[in-house]
């Protein structure tokens, strides 16, 4: 069924018409998480036919220069929490020769810490992502012995070894410390967690971390200023659209990809077409969008993949 709506969106010539009218003059942003190398390289070998992969940095250099021109059907790829999954994308990256920015958690890779939602149970998780996070975090320990600092056996995310190789396919920014749903902090721990990222990230990596991914894609305008207090030069949501020079820097649009997605999704998912659908379909029911909305919304479009 899922491949059928998949083909039958692209047959219909909208990604096309998207492709040429819309994302032809603006970028377009995509969001992974954990492909798997076979999946990636199958989605690399179609997105490079349509569009020209640049990096972040190219993006924002264009904002803030306003020389050199892009490249049309301008697409950056972005993958999200740090997995150590992405440090088998090395070669598909290498050999597609294509740039990517990973957004992790500094409190997390290095480490045998795991990520929070991984020890939530599935029924629990999405209820977990819009409670207080001292609720959520004493809720986890109760009913899993989860905290932020346990160190696990088995490692979730990537190690630095790992991402010191990785480091010369991508790029890599901030996904916060330890992965909150921000808006449910309070606001010395949201700017902890924002800026604390990015001065561990600097240290350990010896790099200039200037963007940041809000975890869950989940933001306000209090994390909007946030990040700008901390001296981030972007942030990025999972907010579907495209991007142009102008667009407000810490609220930029990415395009969620399903990581295991077929040639058709993933043609109709790049184009905006997908998202731009959902935010009709929330529009059409007159669902409001806060932030607890949008978190759903965004769980919810990964959840059927
Ligand atoms: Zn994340």
């Amino acid at each position: 069924m899922r491949r059928f709506v998949f083909l039958l969106l692209r047959l219909t010539g909208l990604p096309f018409l998207l492709r040429e009218l819309m994302q032809r003059r603006r970028v377009s942003i995509l969001c992974y998480h954990d492909p798997r190398p076979e999946d990636f390289e199958r989605h690399l070998r179609v997105l490079t036919k349509l569009y020209n992969v640049i990096p972040l940095c190219r993006y924002l250099d264009w904002r803030r220069t306003g020389e050199s021109e892009l490249p049309r059907k301008a697409l950056v790829i972005t993958l999200d929490d740090g997995h150590k999954g992405n440090f088998l994308l090395r070669e598909v990256l290498r050999r597609h020769d294509v740039p990517a920015t990973i957004f992790v958690c500094s409190g997390v890779i290095g480490t045998r810490r795991h990520f929070w939602w991984k020890e939530a149970p599935d029924t629990e998780r999405e209820r977990l992502k819009q409670i207080d996070h001292t609720e959520r975090l004493l809720k986890l320990a109760a009913d899993t012995g989860f905290t932020e600092t346990r160190e696990y056996t088995e490692r979730q995310a990537l190690s630095m070894e790992e991402t010191e190789e990785l480091g010369r396919f991508v790029s890599f920014q901030s996904h916060t410390r330890f992965h909150p749903v921000l808006p449910t902090c309070g606001d010395k721990q949201a700017m902890e967690e924002i800026r604390g990222s990015k001065i561990e990230l600097e240290r350990v990596l010896g790099t200039s971390v200037s963007a940041l991914a809000y975890p869950n894609g989940s933001y306000t305008e209090r994390e909007m200023q946030f990040a700008r207090e901390a001296g981030y030069e972007c942030a990025l949501t999972t907010d579907g659209g495209y991007n142009g020079r102008n667009n407000d820097r810490y609220r930029l649009p990415r395009l969620c990809m399903s990581d295991g997605a077929e040639e058709n999704e993933v043609v109709v998912k790049a184009s905006g077409l997908w998202s731009a659908w959902e935010r009709c379909r929330r529009h059409l029911s007159a669902e409001q969008t806060p932030f607890r909305d949008r978190a759903a919304n965004v769980a919810q479009d990964n959840a059927i993949s």
